[in-house]
């Protein structure tokens, strides 16, 4: 937390009483704390059911996120690299399924104080291994480390060995196999665990932030895949 932290949470207090729904996160989170989740020259923000409120393919759920992907036209693996957005700690690290449920994949959770979490779903921790025999692999940060602003968390795409994203990124469509899913949770801070998302970070009153606005402003563009 730094001082103008304090000074937005100030403002941001005085706006939940006209609007609470986003009192703390982004509003928590400005501008000047922020990095980019991955490399905006060669990722965007994958238009229709990538966007925030998309309807889900095969589920009832409203998309909670947005899915930043690429066209995959370079080698270079830091082009499939994700960064934390703001300085934090480490609340999840952990390998969360394939359904449409709870199909995030390798998945990373940072808290970031001020009720504000950041996730970053579908990741690739080489060595990596493709969907149809997903399983936990390392993450390249624990549970309860700190991380650093614009610190290398983790990749969305093994371009080395040519393989996936993890989760069920690969079953929303073709293009959609190289996607990290990026989402913003406004919760109290503090909460950590490796059980499931919805017991250790939402509880009964955690939600999901449009991220949109904030992507935006960090230079995204919203484009077709
Ligand atoms: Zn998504």
């Amino acid at each position: 937390m730094n001082i103008n932290l304090f000074g937005i949470c100030l403002i941001s207090v005085s706006v939940a009483l006209i609007a609470p729904a986003n009192a703390g996160c982004p509003p928590g989170l400005t501008l000047a704390d922020v990095a980019p989740p991955t490399d905006i020259s060669r990722t965007f923000i994958r238009k229709g059911l990538g966007e925030y409120g998309a309807d889900r393919k095969g589920g009832t759920k409203k998309h909670s996120g947005a899915d930043i992907t690429t066209r995959l036209t370079t080698t270079d693996p830091m082009a499939y690299a994700v960064f934390a957005v703001a300085e934090g700690v480490v609340a999840y690290a952990k390998f969360n399924g394939l359904t449409y449920d709870d199909g995030w994949g390798q998945v990373i959770i940072l808290d970031h104080g001020n009720d504000c979490y950041s996730m970053y779903a579908h990741l690739a921790a080489s060595p990596f291994i493709p969907w149809a025999d997903d399983k936990a692999q390392p993450f390249m940060v624990k549970l309860g480390e700190k991380v650093t602003k614009g610190q290398h968390i983790g990749f969305f795409v093994d371009i080395d060995k040519g393989l996936d994203s993890t989760g069920n990124a690969q079953r929303t469509a073709a293009g959609a196999r190289w996607q990290t899913h990026f989402e913003l949770i406004e919760a109290p801070s503090g909460r950590a665990g490796s059980g499931t998302i919805k017991g250790d970070i939402f509880g009964n009153d955690g939600k999901s932030v449009d991220p949109t606005a904030l992507l935006l402003d960090l230079g995204y563009k919203i484009e077709d895949l």
